[in-house]
């Protein structure tokens, strides 16, 4: 690979292009470049990727204010893992104690399936959230090991 576009084609333009700076004339001229020249098209790539580092770089906010909302020592960090393990045993007696309830006070089929199909629905939401924030709460002890 020589270290020069072999039809003399300006890199400048290239990282204009990747800015997205260019006319619409030189855009196309790039484009039309970059399909024809595998020179070219490795340099782009590489730019595109240098690009791509340096953004996810410069989007990562400072340690400081990173993780405001995130416990700041292991022991919190446990307390609030257990709080999350206890709301579920505790849901679920809630829960159970709440549809039992319900279904001793309701009566007739068409009641309970009125009454019931409501509450499913609303356990499920509330578990599908839970599960995201139980989730989330393992990619953010991800990202502590990361840091
Ligand atoms: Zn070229």
């Amino acid at each position: 690979m020589p270290d020069r576009c072999p039809s003399g084609f300006d890199d400048r333009l290239l990282s204009g292009y990747l800015d997205g700076e260019l006319t619409q004339g030189d855009e196309q001229r790039v484009s039309v470049h970059l399909q024809n020249c595998p020179h070219c098209k490795e340099l782009f790539d590489d730019l595109e990727r240098n690009r791509e580092a340096t953004m996810s770089t410069r989007f990562t906010p400072p340690p400081d204010i990173q993780w405001d909302e995130l416990p700041r020592s292991g022991g919190s960090s446990l307390l609030r893992r257990l709080g999350w393990w206890l709301v579920i045993p505790w849901l679920v007696l809630v829960t159970g104690y709440g549809l039992w309830e319900t279904w001793r006070g309701v009566h007739g089929a068409f009641d309970r399936i009125l009454t019931f199909g409501g509450i499913a629905a609303l356990v499920l939401l509330f578990l599908s959230v839970l599960f995201d924030r139980l989730r989330d709460a393992k990619t953010d002890r991800y990202r502590e090991v990361k840091r």
